[in-house]
C-alpha cells in the first residue's frame, strides 16, 4: 500500500477515487463520461451548481459573497486579485511569510504599487504579530497566505484591518473554519485539499467585483466570470465534478469541523515526536504558526544530516510512504497531512519516525 504525502497535487479520499471510477465512462447515467460533456448541458450545469452550492454549504458563506470557478492555479490569482482590487487606489498591502506570498507580492507589482508591510525576514519560520506591521493607510487590500506550503507557516490568527482583506488559502483551505465574512476575497488552487489541478476556486464580496483594471484579461475578470456564472469559457469541467465529490465527501466526515479536528490530532501526533527527540528531528518554525498542513523538518541536526535524510527517505520509500522530500528551496523532510490523509496514515509516518529515531540517536 501506497501512502501518498505530496505537497499537491496530493492524495485524495479514496471513496472518491472510487466513486470517479465507477462513473467515468457513464456520469449520472448519461452514458458518457463527464469529460466528454458539454459545459452547457444540463447534465454538466447540475454538477457544477451543486458544487457552488455545497461550498457555500460547508464554508457558511454569506449570500452577499460569489463563489467563481476558475484556472490558472494559485498563480493566476497572484494576478488576478491585484488586477480586479488594487485600482481603487494603485496600492496595496503584502504580508510576506513565506516563499508563495513572496511570489504574489512580486506578480502585483506589476499592477500597482506594493508595500512590503514586513521589513524582509532573514527566514520564513514566524508570522509577526500584527502590532508590528507597517500598513498603507492608502492600500486597496492586505494580502497574505494562511498557510505557506513550502516552509510549513500557518496563520494563528486572521489579520483585523479596515480595508478588504485578501487571502491565499490554496493548501489549507476546508481544514478548519473560517468567518468568510472577514474577507474581500479568498482563493484556493484545489489540488492540495479539493481537487485534481486545474480548478481555483475564488470567493469574493460582491462589492468588490467591477474595480478591475482596464488590461485585466478576461480569463481572470472576476466581473466577467461571476455575469456568466463561472462559463464564460469552457471550464474545467473533470476537476469541478471531481472537486464536487470532494466537498461531498468533506460533509459525510464531520464537516469543517470534522477536517480540524483531524488536522489537529495528526500534526500534533508529528509535532510531538519532533519536539521529544532531543533535537534529533528538529521544526525551525516556530511553535504558535506550525502549520497544521505541511509539516517541515530536519534530521540529525537543525541544518540537516543529509546522509541521514536520504536513509530516512530510502526507508519510509520502502514501506510505502512517498514525495516526502522537502521542497527544493528548503530541503531536509516535509509530511504533507491534506484532509485526505488519514490518522492511521500518519500513525504509519509516526511509527517510522519512532523506529529512525531509535536506531539513529547517539
Ligand atoms: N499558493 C500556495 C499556498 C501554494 O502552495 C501554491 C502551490 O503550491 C501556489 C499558491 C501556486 O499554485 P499553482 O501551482 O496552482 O499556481
Amino acid at each position: 500500500m501506497v501512502i501518498n504525502f505530496a505537497a499537491g497535487p496530493a492524495k485524495l479520499p479514496e471513496e472518491v477515487l472510487k466513486e470517479v471510477q465507477a462513473n467515468l465512462l457513464n456520469c449520472n447515467g448519461s452514458g458518457i463520461s463527464v469529460m466528454e460533456m458539454s459545459h452547457r448541458s444540463s447534465n454538466y450545469g447540475k454538477i457544477q451548481e451543486a458544487a457552488i452550492a455545497d461550498l457555500r454549504e460547508l464554508l457558511n458563506v454569506p449570500q452577499n459573497y460569489k463563489i467563481l470557478l476558475m484556472q490558472g492555479g494559485g498563480t493566476g490569482q497572484f494576478a488576478a486579485s491585484a488586477l480586479n482590487l488594487i485600482g481603487s487606489t494603485g496600492t496595496a498591502d503584502y504580508v510576506i511569510t513565506g516563499s508563495w506570498s513572496a511570489k504574489a507580492a512580486k506578480e502585483a507589482a506589476q499592477y500597482g504599487k506594493v508595500n512590503a508591510v514586513l521589513p524582509k525576514l532573514e527566514s520564513y519560520t514566524t508570522v509577526p504579530r500584527q502590532s508590528t506591521w507597517k500598513l498603507d493607510p492608502n492600500a486597496s487590500y492586505v494580502y497574505y497566505c494562511d498557510n505557506e506550503t513550502v516552509e510549513g507557516v500557518e496563520f494563528d490568527f486572521v489579520p483585523e484591518v479596515k480595508v478588504p482583506l485578501v487571502c491565499d488559502m490554496s493548501s489549507n483551505f476546508l481544514s478548519r473554519p473560517i468567518d468568510v465574512s472577514k474577507f474581500g476575497m479568498i482563493y484556493a488552487g484545489a489540488q492540495k485539499n479539493i481537487g485534481p489541478a486545474g480548478v481555483t476556486v475564488i470567493i469574493v464580496r460582491e462589492d468588490l467585483i467591477g474595480k478591475h483594471l482596464k488590461v485585466t484579461p478576461s480569463i481572470l475578470n472576476f466581473e466577467l466570470m461571476d455575469k456568466n456564472s463561472s462559463l464564460l469559457n469552457t471550464p474545467p469541467t473533470f476537476g469541478i465534478y471531481v472537486m464536487g465529490l470532494v466537498f461531498k465527501w468533506i460533509k459525510a466526515n464531520g464537516g469543517i469541523a470534522g477536517m480540524s479536528e483531524r488536522a489537529k490530532a495528526k500534526s500534533q501526533l508529528i509535532y510531538n515526536i519532533i519536539d521529544k527527540s532531543n533535537g534529533f528531528y528538529y521544526c525551525p518554525v516556530q511553535t504558535q504558526v506550525r502549520s497544521r498542513m505541511n509539516v517541515p523538518f530536519r534530521i540529525g541536526s537543525s541544518a540537516g544530516n543529509e546522509q541521514l535524510e536520504k536513509e530516512f527517505l530510502a526507508k519510509a520509500e520502502a514501506e510505502g510512504m512517498i514525495q516526502l522530500k522537502g521542497h527544493r528551496s528548503v530541503g531536509g523532510i516535509r509530511a504533507s497531512l491534506y484532509n485526505a490523509i488519514t490518522l492511521d496514515e500518519t500513525q504509519k509516518l509516526a511509527k517510522l519516525m519512532l523506529a529512525f529515531y531509535e536506531n539513529n540517536k547517539n
